[in-house]
This record gives C-alpha cells, sequence and structure tokens, in this order.
C-alpha cells in the first residue's frame, strides 16, 4: 500500500478530548521511560514494577504475576455489566538501538524496537482515564498486560492462568502502533487481521565424501537445494490461489570446504496464512515434499515442526465497534483502511479464540519527522501523536460497549 498522504499536514486531534489530550506529555514521559528499559518476554521486571506503580498510586485494583511478568488491572463501573478488557504487550527485542536520542535504549542489545513501550503507556492512560469516570460504564473493564508476545508467547500462559474469568470477559480489544500506516489513520477489518505464524528446522542427512568423487556420497547439499525449490510448490500449487500464504525457508546451513561434500544440511523456516483450514494441508505438504526428496536421493531427515501463533481473527461485530469508533476520532483523507491484514503474526489471536474481539492497527510513522522505519528495524521509532488517539479510541470503545443503552 503506498500512502501520499502527508500524515503531519492532515492529523486533527480535535476529536480526542481535552482531557485525554492533556494526558499526552504523561503519554510521552511513560513511553520514553518505557523505551529506556527494554526488557525481553518474561523478564519484563522492571516494566511491570512501573505499571504496578503507577495502578497502586491510582488505586486501582490489579493483580500481578500472571505468567511470571503479566498484570491485570479491573475497573468497575458504576453497576454490574458485561466485561471489555483491553490487551496491551510489554516486551521488548533483541537488537542494538540505532536511534540518537534522548530517550535512547539503556540496555545494550535491547529495544523496543515494535512499540510496546507505546502499547504499555496508551494501556496505563486508558486506565488511569476509566478510573476517574467509573461513572460513565457499566460492567467492568479489564487491562491485561501481556509479556512476551515477540516469543515465547504469555497470551497462552495468561488465558491458562485465567486472566479471562473472574470476571468472564465478554470481548476483548487491542492495538499495534503501526508504521505501515500514517499517523491519523485506523487499520481495522472484521476477519482475519494477521497470519498464523508456524517454525520448522530440519536436518538432511546424507553421507559425506570427498568433493571429487561424489559417487561415493549423499551430497545433502543436493538434497536441501530441491527441498527449498519444491517447498515453494506449496503456495504456488496447492494452496487455493485466492488463499495468502507464505512458505520462507531463512536458514540453510550445510558444509566445511570447498572440496568436502557435506553429510548434513540445516534448514529452518517459517510458514503463514490466514485460513486455519491451512493449518493441516500446508504441514502434511511440508513433510511429504521433504520425505519425497530425500528418499529420491537416499538420504533421511530429522523434521521438527511446530505452531507458534493461530491466525489473528477478529469479530465482525466488534471490528464494527472499534470501526465505528476510529472513524470518529482519525480524520485524515485515509482515516479507516480496512486492506490491512499482514502476513506478520501476533499472540493476540490467543485470546481472540476465546472470546470475541477485535485487534487494530493504528496509524503511527511520519515520515517528515523521519518517523518511519518499519517494526523490528534497529532505527524504528513512531509519532507520539498516536499515543492519546489510542487512549480516546479504547475509551470510547468502553463507552460504547459498556455504556449505557438509552
Ligand atoms: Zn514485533
Ligand atoms: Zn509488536
Amino acid at each position: 500500500m503506498v500512502f501520499t498522504v502527508k500524515a503531519s499536514q492532515s492529523v486533527a486531534l480535535n476529536q480526542i478530548r481535552p482531557e485525554i489530550r492533556s494526558l499526552q506529555s504523561n503519554l510521552v514521559e511513560w513511553r520514553r521511560r518505557l523505551h529506556q528499559k527494554p526488557e525481553l518476554g518474561f523478564q519484563e521486571q522492571i516494566t511491570a514494577e512501573f505499571i504496578q506503580q503507577k495502578l497502586q498510586e491510582w488505586q486501582i485494583p490489579h493483580q500481578t504475576g500472571i505468567a511470571q511478568t503479566g498484570i491485570v488491572a479491573t475497573i468497575a463501573g458504576k453497576s454490574p455489566g458485561k466485561v471489555l478488557a483491553i490487551r496491551a504487550d510489554m516486551d521488548a527485542l533483541p537488537i542494538e538501538e540505532a536511534n540518537e536520542v534522548p530517550y535512547r535504549s539503556q540496555h545494550e542489545g535491547k529495544m523496543h524496537a515494535c512499540g510496546h513501550d507505546g502499547h504499555t503507556a496508551i494501556a496505563l492512560a486508558t486506565a488511569y482515564y476509566l478510573s476517574q469516570h467509573q461513572n460513565d460504564f457499566s460492567g467492568t473493564v479489564k487491562i491485561i498486560f501481556q509479556p512476551a508476545e515477540e516469543g515465547p508467547g504469555g497470551a497462552k500462559p495468561m488465558i491458562e492462568e485465567g486472566v479471562l474469568q473472574n470476571p468472564n470477559v465478554d470481548a476483548i480489544i487491542g492495538l499495534h502502533l503501526w508504521n505501515n500506516l500514517p499517523l491519523g489513520t485506523v487499520g481495522v477489518r472484521a476477519g482475519a487481521l494477521m497470519a498464523a505464524v508456524e517454525c520448522f528446522r530440519v536436518s538432511i542427512l546424507g553421507k559425506g565424501g570427498h568433493g571429487a568423487m561424489p559417487d561415493q556420497t549423499v551430497d545433502s547439499i543436493v538434497v536441501a537445494s530441491q527441498i527449498v525449490n519444491a517447498l515453494q510448490t506449496i503456495v504456488a500449487r496447492n494452496v487455493k490461489p485466492l488463499d495468502s500464504a507464505v512458505v520462507t525457508v531463512g536458514e540453510l546451513h550445510a558444509g566445511t570446504a570447498l572440496n568436502v561434500i557435506a553429510d548434513t544440511a540445516r534448514m529452518s523456516g517459517t510458514i503463514r496464512y490466514f485460513n486455519p483450514e491451512l493449518e493441516t494441508l500446508i504441514g502434511n505438504r511440508l513433510e511429504a515434499i521433504i520425505a519425497g526428496v530425500c528418499q529420491m536421493h537416499g538420504a533421511t531427515y530429522e523434521l521438527n515442526h511446530w505452531r507458534l501463533y493461530p491466525p489473528t481473527i477478529n469479530d465482525k461485530a466488534i471490528a464494527e465497534l472499534v470501526r465505528s469508533v476510529a472513524v470518529e476520532v482519525v480524520e485524515t483523507p485515509v482515516g479507516v483502511v480496512p486492506e490491512c491484514q499482514t502476513m506478520g503474526g501476533e499472540d493476540m489471536s490467543f485470546f481472540l479464540q476465546q472470546v470475541p474481539g477485535c485487534y487494530f492497527f493504528l496509524g503511527s510513522a511520519n515520515p517528515e519527522k523521519g518517523l518511519a522505519y518499519p517494526h523490528h528495524h534497529p532505527r524504528f521509532d513512531f509519532d507520539e501523536t498516536a499515543l492519546s488517539m489510542g487512549v480516546e479510541i479504547f475509551v470510547r470503545c468502553v463507552e460504547k460497549f459498556l455504556g449505557d443503552v438509552v
């Protein structure tokens, strides 16, 4: 998608209520503070302490230590009713930050290069605002601060530890700051938003020998090369043309010298798709191709194939709730973007398997300010104006979902 809209020229903040606009400086402060102390999955101690300290300060009931570092804050409205959960992830990545900014990462080799520092700040400000406006809604809002989204995944253990129960969650929403969209836009759609993530590692076991005497060997490099090529036919020839899928071999290692035939080749890769029905098809084809090519050459193999995250699939009604709120908040010519699917994956998907919900993208790129590097890039940064937009959208979702029926 190519956007020609210059975000800074067209973003209107007048739909953000003054009280939330006044939280912008806090949002920036919290986000930058978290940005300086990035922590990897399940190691979010400083982050969790910071969240806890704020929740205590604001006297918001909360539970800590869920899935190690996860926290859930509970904000009750004026009377019993439905329960809406808001999910924010809080982990960073093993990347050395290349940005020269005052709030640069202080943890060597670690960086908030995906924007989860922003997600945490938005969720905190949302918790604060709602705690000050408990009379504006009925029912309960649960704010879930989740560890380890980047891996190995904190959503599943949080669910297993009962985060969606007591009180039972009726719907869940969450957002990702998104540098593939300009500031002032929201990407939301019903159905699949992000792909399933599967991984595989395979060792091709041949028979090594002299580079000049291939007849005495089973060349694992030749076998592996043919497997790499043959795997391309899964998407090209097995998956329905109207379904989207990816099979990527990201690593291929073999050999020690130019005149030695390698006895073992190792490769690894990732599989992505939206349609849950492809889970079996792609997995079966993966192994059939590896087995078939190995058999053809007299090699054997060891395959390890595992499923990381299912596809992130939005509920139609909750996606419509978010969309209807987002159109009120963003006023750019691009506005709400329904064509925002990505083959990236998310463990928000586990929450969405349990309860209806919607995950959406909040445009955060601003090329004019040099804030347009992709996620996971050592120069990733985003336009912090998006922070208060995120809070406004969350709060409006709460008001609409838990508001009084007139
Ligand atoms: Zn990420
Ligand atoms: Zn992320």
